[in-house]
């Protein structure tokens, strides 16, 4: 095993921790790295920078476009952190400039959307946004050779239909023939040289998100004007709802993606690579419930779907994870982050109780305890 590995609890960031990461929680970074304030959002709170190297290789990163994804933020500094303690010597060939938070306003609120409820990664054409713009000028004024585009997606992701994915990547398209230009092909090269290395870790636990063109989004507008471009997205796996475990593994491939640029080993690879790793499914869900019976049909059983929604909690500062029914029916193709069979629990549940949801919380956790 790499240093990366051996050392991660030693170079993790431990400063930021959880899912509700904003502007406050990466200040306390700025004694470490130097934060530079490139503008301020609709709502008037700073956007940072942080510049590290001088390398003639330059790469832009940034994060928490939308505000509510922050595990690649964490991420972004383990690896910032890694680099800095253990592998000095790239900065002098790679130049990184990160906006750790494009979207401050969202991230303060946890919303995917910015303060004026606008999609920044919708709005890469009109440019309506003054984050937008930021980032617009930014890349103008960089003029970067790569860019990372770092997301979170949500829990229902999974590779082929029973494997949760905790990592998806994608080579955006730069035209609506999804055309394999000369950049994106780059981008391929990256991403299946990073899926090579990460699949000692986590073999089957890595998908590729739809690349259908769509000028709005950032990342394909990049692509279209010929910078190599990846989006990155830290999925999910087991009960880790602070995505810690989702976060190391993502730090590894933002390793190996700027080790494999610095060091020019991606261009060995075959772009066509990429096209072998499974497109994203979603065919998970939070927890799923096998062999419930119901008051409307005695004669069968049904599959419950349930779901968590994400919520602030202002004054712990923390996200409260509220379940609630996704879809009941049969879905023999599902499968949970968490899966019970109700087939030894004699109850029947009306499915039109608004308490349902708590009922069924109340077994799960009891059968819970006794597993
Ligand atoms: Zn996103």
């Amino acid at each position: 095993m790499g240093l990366e590995i051996d050392k991660y609890q030693d170079y993790k960031e431990k400063l930021l921790f959880g899912r509700y990461i904003n502007n406050d929680s990466i200040v306390k970074l700025n004694m470490k790295y130097d934060f530079l304030v490139i503008g301020h959002s609709s709502n008037n709170l700073p956007i940072y920078s942080i510049k590290m190297g001088f390398g003639p290789i330059k790469i832009l990163l940034w994060s928490q476009m939308h505000g509510n994804e922050s595990t690649s933020t964490k991420a972004l500094f383990d690896c910032l952190s890694f680099l800095n303690n253990y592998q000095k010597n790239i900065f002098s060939s790679v130049t990184l400039m990160l906006i750790p938070i494009l979207n401050p306003d969202g991230a303060l609120k946890y919303t995917r959307e910015n303060i004026n409820n606008i999609d920044l990664n919708r709005d890469a054409l009109s440019l309506s946004q003054i984050e937008s713009s930021i980032l617009r000028n930014h890349y103008n004024q960089f003029k970067p050779d790569f860019c990372f585009n770092l997301h979170d997606q949500r829990s229902i992701y999974s590779v082929k239909n029973n494997k949760p994915s905790i990592l998806s990547f994608l080579s955006p398209s730069a035209n609506f023939e999804k055309s394999e230009t000369k950049s994106r092909k780059e981008s391929m090269k990256i991403i299946a040289f990073v899926k090579g290395k990460m699949s000692s870790i986590i073999p089957d636990n890595i998908s590729r998100y739809n690349d259908d063109y769509n000028q709005n989004c950032v990342g394909d507008t990049f692509q279209s004007l010929k910078t190599p471009t990846i989006l990155f997205e830290s999925g999910h796996i087991g009960q880790d709802y602070n995505r810690e475990k989702t976060r190391e593994y993502m730090c590894y491939s933002l390793i190996y993606s700027i080790n494999s640029i610095a060091f020019n080993d991606f261009v060995k690879i075959d772009y066509k690579d990429y096209y072998l790793i499974p497109e994203n499914s979603t065919f998970f869900c939070d927890i799923f419930l096998k062999n419930v019976k119901t008051f409307s049909d005695k004669n069968q059983t049904i599959d419950i779907c349930i779901m968590f929604k994400e919520v602030l909690d202002i004054n712990k500062k923390e996200i409260r994870f509220e379940p609630y029914i996704d879809k009941h029916g049969h879905f023999s193709n599902m499968s949970g982050h968490l899966n019970v069979d109700f087939n030894q629990i004699k109850d029947c549940f009306d499915m039109s109780n608004n308490f349902i949801i708590d009922n069924l919380m109340d077994i799960i956790n009891k059968l819970r305890i006794i597993q």
